[in-house]
């Protein structure tokens, strides 16, 4: 039983919050020497410190150490001059120590915020908290129709991922965002990968499980002023699927407190057909886990002169490169948002770097190039045509050499693989008729067809020229510069 969103955010506040969990792409694990790469063989990157043997001692990775300083300061977070990882006790198989060297109450980086942008309005995120610990093996379930664990035959364990450096991202509770609450979680996870990609830490594909969000969702009645219990959500692995599991549980929640009933506290888990969560197991709380301070481990004390010199070195992150876009190209912020969405942005700036005006560049990326994209289901960045090409063709149109609909069969030509946009120009014979005799012989012709409309157009009713120039047009096969036409045609009849 669920209620209709609108209905629901009509009687109930959301609060959602998310917790991110990012395998960093350094070469080597978090405390061992095993290569930290996606996909061999099962168990064949491992070691007695990730399959935790006993007497086996881990050694931090100083590399891991870096990354997630750099992303502490990428978020705005204070970087701590002292802090210790924690054992995190608990049973699974996946993890054979049997407890995951995590960060508890002394997390490397807290209290900072990152900037979204949803509808053309900023919405500030605040971030609790980032910390270091290392990722789990992996189970596979052999024998049930979905791949869980329920009706499996048997499970097969691959360690392989055990021990490669895992950084958790935890927001604040995000408060205030009423019906967009769905769009501004899914646009936080869309910004906060960007911002992981640029800072070149992680490869962040959520489909190989290098990013994974669980997402926590309450609802409070409107005016109460009082937070609800909220739910956890785990391993949402697609943007999509951000934005719709919190949607989901505002319908679901707001059903269960309209019948008068209480949330229950856990984790659920979101299924990507029916686009509905069902209920996993009742949530721990942090006391039933142990934490203790990691006795193998010395403490973690990056000098500040490291700090710094890490802040210096980063690289122009999201935000700042959308305020310069902004500024530099004119454009708003809603414009903006649509050349992000259509993964536009590195094309047309590339294209904007190599001599066309922004408004073109964006113009041919997302119109003509954003349909072909489309039509063969790829992004635009992967067509086969570069911004050097884009900004040619631009030129060309530019400098009168080409008109709009030319031009659109010089990118068909390019991306044909006809070759560069002046191979296409010269092998189509797609220049502009610039031979003035030649349209005006065009246009006398035109006039000799149409006695009736040439009188009409010297009788003063100019409108009429359209039937001329559409002639012309078509005589020329699009060839001519229609504005160009009109202006010899009305030279011609006075
Ligand atoms: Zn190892
Ligand atoms: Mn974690």
């Amino acid at each position: 039983m669920t209620v209709m969103y609108e209905e629901a955010l009509q009687r109930y506040e959301p609060v959602f919050g998310l917790e991110t969990h990012v395998e960093l792409g350094t070469r080597t694990k978090m405390f061992c020497g095993c290569a930290a790469v996606f996909g061999g063989e099962p168990n064949a990157q491992v070691c007695p410190v990730c399959l935790g043997l006993p007497g086996s001692l881990p050694v931090v990775n100083r590399v891991a150490i870096e990354y997630t300083i750099r992303i502490g300061l990428a978020l705005n977070c204070s970087i701590a001059s002292w802090c210790r990882f924690a054992r995190k006790n608990y049973f699974y198989p996946d993890m054979p120590k049997n407890f995951q060297i995590s960060q508890y109450d002394e997390p490397l980086c807290t209290e900072g915020y990152l900037d979204v942008l949803v509808g053309g309005k900023t919405v500030r995120v605040g971030i609790e908290r980032v910390h270091l610990e290392e990722d789990t093996g992996k189970s596979l379930h052999v024998g049930s129709a979905t791949g869980r664990i329920h009706g499996a035959e048997y499970s097969l364990v691959d360690y392989n991922r055990a021990g490669i450096p895992l950084v958790e991202i935890v927001t604040k509770p995000v408060p205030g965002t009423g019906y967009l609450a769905p769009e501004v979680a899914k646009a936080y996870v869309t910004e906060l990968r960007d911002v992981l990609r640029t800072l070149g830490v992680s490869d962040v594909r959520m489909e190989e499980g290098s990013l994974r969000c669980d997402v926590n969702t309450s609802l409070s009645a409107r005016g109460s002023g009082a937070w609800g219990t909220r739910t956890e959500t785990k391993n949402v692995n697609s943007l999509r699927s951000v934005e719709r599991a919190v949607r989901s549980e505002i319908e679901r929640q707001a059903a269960v407190l309209d019948a008068g009933e209480r949330v229950i506290q856990e984790t659920r888990h979101f299924h990507e057909e029916s686009g509905v969560t069902t209920s996993g197991r009742s949530k721990e709380e942090a006391q039933d886990y142990r934490y203790f301070p990691e006795p193998d481990l010395v403490p973690v004390a990056p000098p500040r002169e490291w700090v710094e010199q890490i802040r210096a070195s980063l690289p122009e992150l999201p935000s700042a490169r959308r305020a310069r876009l902004i500024e530099s190209w004119s454009v708003s912020e809603l414009d903006y948002e649509a050349l992000r969405n259509a993964g536009a942005l590195d094309v047309v700036e590339q294209t904007v770097a190599s001599g066309a005006a922004p408004a073109d560049a964006r113009k041919w990326w997302l119109g003509e190039l954003a349909r072909r994209a489309n039509d063969s289901g790829v992004e635009v960045s992967a067509l086969p045509i570069t911004p050097v090409q884009v900004a040619r063709v631009a030129e060309l149109v530019a400098s009168g050499a080409l008109n709009d609909r030319l031009a659109r069969q010089v990118i068909e030509g390019v991306l044909d693989g006809e070759g560069s946009p002046d191979e296409v120009v010269k092998a189509r014979g797609l220049a502009v008729v610039s031979d003035e005799a030649a349209l005006l012989a065009a246009i006398d012709e035109a006039i000799a067809a149409s006695p009736d409309v040439a009188a009409r157009i010297r009788d003063g009713k100019t409108a009429a020229a359209g039937v001329l120039v559409g002639a012309v047009m078509k005589a020329t096969r699009g060839k001519a510069d229609a504005s160009r036409v009109r202006e010899l045609i009305m030279d011609r009849l006075g």
